[in-house]
């Protein structure tokens, strides 16, 4: 990873200067002398989906920073205190307003329209700031291919599995959708 080792430089409770261990010994972890707060490198937990239908992949164009412009795969953050179903049923439908369902735990059978199921996992960042991120990749199968984008997403469309484009907005989105065409296009060695 190429994350920021140290998110903060002050202690977000006390304003304390944190403290960094010189050694590695008991990890490089900045503390709070204070309140001992520590900076643990923990990234934040993003969902992303790849809904298909008919032969063609929904990608948004990011309405907002960072990336603005550049082609998106459904997503974002997972809330506080949300399953990460939860929040992928939630960004999906508030960026497109399709209705999806997890399908059911254990099943191995194709995606029955409305369902998604989990794909892989890639750390990446985000941002200024380089915060870093651990994209859980869902597959999704819409009912239909009408949609409705939300606000915070500049445009909606379709693409044929044949000319998805390369250029996503972020590198882990770029790797999931290769992989994802590779099994989907039946060349995959995994
Ligand atoms: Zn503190």
């Amino acid at each position: 990873m190429t994350s920021r080792e140290f998110k903060y430089c002050f202690c977000p409770y006390d304003g304390l200067q944190l403290e960094r261990p010189s050694g590695h010994a008991d990890g490089v972890w900045a503390k709070c002398p204070q309140c001992g707060f520590v900076d643990y490198p923990n990234p934040k937990p993003c969902i992303g989906v790849i809904i298909e239908h008919a032969g063609r992949i929904l990608l948004a164009r990011r309405g907002e920073e960072p990336k603005r412009g550049m082609y998106d795969i459904p997503g974002g953050f997972v809330e506080n205190g949300e399953t990460v179903e939860a929040a992928v049923a939630r960004e999906i439908t508030e960026e497109t307003s399709l209705q999806l369902v997890p399908a059911p735990a254990g099943a191995s059978e194709p995606l029955r329209p409305g369902e998604f199921r989990y794909f892989a996992s890639f750390p990446d960042e985000y941002g200024p700031h380089r915060t870093a991120t651990v994209n859980l990749m869902f597959i999704a199968q819409a009912e239909t291919d009408r949609f409705q984008a939300g606000s915070d997403v500049a445009e909606l469309q379709w693409h044929s599995v044949d000319a998805v484009p390369t250029d996503l907005a972020f590198v882990h989105q770029q790797i999931a959708m290769q992989r994802f065409l590779g099994l989907y296009q039946g060349r995959a060695d995994m």
